[in-house]
């Protein structure tokens, strides 16, 4: 019988995930089968995923750290974080796995000498992201809206601004991790400070997919070069696959599958 996985959200309609994994699954001749989940309540994810008898899923906004409560055993990075985005069963425990941060990391990989990188936001994803990425070696400073969040970055030893006390300076990478954008017209951060930063920068990625939100669309007025969440959405879809597939596949050819599925 085919192994069933899905992708558990809120909104779910959007999701690309069944059509990178489905793809992969038919041309690798893996008999498993993938499709979407509107779960309204995360805390139902452990039960939904038993009586759908499920071998494996990806979780989405907003039930990422639901989904961490959920799992019997965590691996040690997505207990560091805080968040899982992949789910595996293995001898009836479900075990947690987070791939958007080790993801996003491959996704900035292509472009060259990034060292300084301005992230904008400071919610779940900047959560899982900064720590792997200044492990990596790169410089990191954080600027969210309000300055609620930052506190807890601060305390890790992150540079941080509001959009009220931010000091400019010249950055390789920009980042945009908010939702600003994502289901309305606005900009992370007020223009006067993104036409200040945007055309020093080298590089600029929205981790938005789906549509061009108003700051991608700025970035490309200043010739910067882009990309949009479609490359992370793709890294940690490979990084999944391999969890689900348990490590059975060469990931480069899962990686142009799912590429192509999604072009
Ligand atoms: P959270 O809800 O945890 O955090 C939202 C962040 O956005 C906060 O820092 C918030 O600031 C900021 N924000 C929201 N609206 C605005 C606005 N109008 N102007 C300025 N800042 C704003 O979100 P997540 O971290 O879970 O997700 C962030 C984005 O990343 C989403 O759009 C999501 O779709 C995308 N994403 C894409 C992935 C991919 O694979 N491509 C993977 C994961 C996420 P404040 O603290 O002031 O409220």
């Amino acid at each position: 019988m085919a192994k069933k996985f899905v992708i558990f959200g809120n909104p779910v309609e959007h999701s690309m995930s069944p059509k990178m994994h489905n793809c992969a699954f038919i041309e690798l001749g893996f008999d498993g089968v993938y499709y979407k989940y509107l779960l309204e309540d995360g805390a139902k994810l452990k039960e939904i995923f038993l009586s759908e008898n499920l071998t494996g899923a990806n979780v989405t906004v907003p039930h990422k750290e639901a989904a961490y409560k959920s799992c019997d055993e965590l691996d040690d990075f997505a207990k560091k974080v805080g968040a899982v985005n992949t789910i595996v069963k293995k001898d009836n425990k479900l075990y947690g796995y987070n791939t958007d941060a080790p993801g996003f990391l491959k996704s900035i990989k292509k472009f060259e000498n990034i060292k300084t990188i301005l992230i904008l936001g400071a919610g779940g994803t900047v959560q899982s992201t900064s720590d792997i990425l200044r492990d990596a070696g790169y410089e990191i400073t954080i600027l969210n809206r309000s300055s609620n969040r930052l506190a807890n970055f601060e305390k890790k030893g992150f540079k941080t601004f509001s959009h009220n006390n931010f000091k400019p300076s010249n950055y390789d990478l920009i980042v945009n991790m908010t939702s600003a954008g994502l289901s309305d017209n606005n900009l992370p951060a007020p223009k006067e400070i993104l036409d200040k930063i945007l055309p020093n920068s080298k590089a600029f990625i929205d981790i938005i997919y789906g549509k061009e939100t108003p700051i991608l669309k700025l970035a490309k007025e200043y010739n910067i070069p882009t990309l949009d969440g479609k490359e992370m959405l793709l890294q940690q879809g490979v990084l999944a696959f391999d969890y689900f597939t348990e490590h059975k596949f060469d990931l480069t050819i899962v990686e142009s599958i799912m590429r192509e599925a999604l072009n």
